[in-house]
């Protein structure tokens, strides 16, 4: 039998009655939009994530577009974000006309580095670009928000990342498409992803570590007016009624659907969360013994969820030799990130050069990703850790 990157059949297998069940409730209500799956499910997920409100969306990256048009961001704005991340981050900037000023990451968590974002947000204030590589023209923006993302499933450091956001003015919206049910301890408590920020978001893509089956995401937010706003937008800008639009907005809502689907998957979620964490110690201890390998850190007060578990190969040429002694094992492999965003061509326009992001580009030609998920066992570990050794 092959090895799945992600086991979602296995998976499947465990929720099916209570999926069904819930899905053939939608279909025999007829509220298939805004049924009441959708505010249970937020109610939900704001109880875990400890937020005060949480609004369903159609993906991660409308709650991400959602919570940058909540914030007013737009044209003549400068949103830092990471360019180690998946495209929607840095897109959705772009999409409302701001310009996304990226901010190298930590060569150790791979995610945004606190000292640098210091850096990027004064050389934006100066229009200086010889104190941090920035986009064209970043001279005339207003530095205005930083997008910390929690990639692989591991927070950033809120710590600093808050701190140099306070310090300069900027909202901070927390990028948690991979990161659902991680924590850090952050002045001696223990807080879960998706409750940093003044808007969190995430999204249920069924490979995410919380997945529907189909598109879905989520904001989350302690901000009653940040609430009303986002609910609004969802929904054409809606005001009083359906009929009154009193800004522009989305159709952004969660499918009832989906949410019946999550209910049932989030009943196993803290379990599943157990086992990726299970799975991720057996792999440290086997894949350990092998030269020249950086396995994923868990900084001290930190737990991971382990989106991906992702390694980095001392050099391109090792990473080249484990990919093809997985692939002939029949091992799935897979690249996050292969080529950072600020050299990718729908970014051509910010004048960004190769080298302007030395840590990321040096993960990106090093880092690869093998099968994780809550079912794999240690026997095909084992396996996955043989075809590796070689
Ligand atoms: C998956 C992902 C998104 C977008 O989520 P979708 O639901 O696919 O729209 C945004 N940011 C990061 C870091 C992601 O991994």
């Amino acid at each position: 039998m092959s090895i799945p990157f992600i086991d979602l059949k296995t998976q499947y297998r465990r929720v099916a009655d209570e999926v069904q069940q819930g899905i053939r409730a939608v279909l025999e209500s007829g509220a298939y939009i805004g049924g009441p799956e959708v505010a249970r499910l937020e109610e939900r997920l704001a109880g875990y994530c400890g937020t005060r409100y949480a609004v369903g969306t159609a993906s991660g990256t409308d709650a991400l577009v959602m919570a940058l048009m909540a914030l007013s961001v737009g044209p003549g704005d400068a949103v830092f974000c990471p360019p180690f991340t998946f495209m929607a981050t840095a897109e959705v900037v772009a999409l409302l006309g701001a310009t996304p000023v990226f901010v190298d990451v930590d060569p150790v968590t791979y995610n945004m580095d606190p000292a640098q974002l210091e850096l990027a947000v004064r050389a934006v204030r100066a229009g200086d670009a010889s104190l941090y590589p920035l986009p064209k023209n970043a001279g005339q923006l207003t530095p205005k928000a930083v997008i910390p993302v929690d990639l692989f499933g591991l927070l950033a450091d809120y710590q600093a990342l808050l701190s140099v956001a306070a310090k300069h003015g900027l909202f901070v919206i927390e990028d948690a498409a991979q990161a659902f049910g991680a924590t850090l301890t952050l002045s001696g408590t223990q807080r879960r992803a998706c409750s940093f920020g003044s808007i969190a978001c995430t999204s249920f893509f069924p490979a995410k570590p919380l997945g529907c089956y189909g598109d879905g995401g989520m904001c989350f937010t302690d901000d009653p007016e940040l609430l009303e706003l986002l609910r609004s937008i969802r929904v054409h800008g809606q005001g009083r009624d359906k009929y009154e639009n009193v800004r522009l907005g989305i159709t952004g809502r969660l499918d009832t659907m989906q949410a019946a689907v999550l209910l049932a998957k989030f009943e196993i979620f803290p379990d599943e969360v157990r086992l990726r964490q299970e799975a991720a110690k057996r792999y440290a201890g086997l894949l350990g013994q092998i030269p020249g390998l950086t396995l994923p850190a868990v900084p001290d007060g930190s737990t991971s969820v382990f989106a991906q578990y992702s390694i980095q190969a001392e050099t391109s040429a090792q990473r080249q030799e484990l990919l093809e002694r997985l692939g002939k094992a029949s091992v799935p492999t897979s690249i996050y990130y292969p080529r950072p965003l600020h050299l990718q061509p729908a970014f051509a326009n910010l004048g960004y050069r190769s080298g302007s992001m030395p840590v990321s580009e040096a993960v990106a030609a090093r880092i690869f990703s093998i099968p994780m998920h809550p079912y794999l066992t240690a026997q095909t570990q084992e396996e996955i850790y043989r075809a590796m050794a070689g």
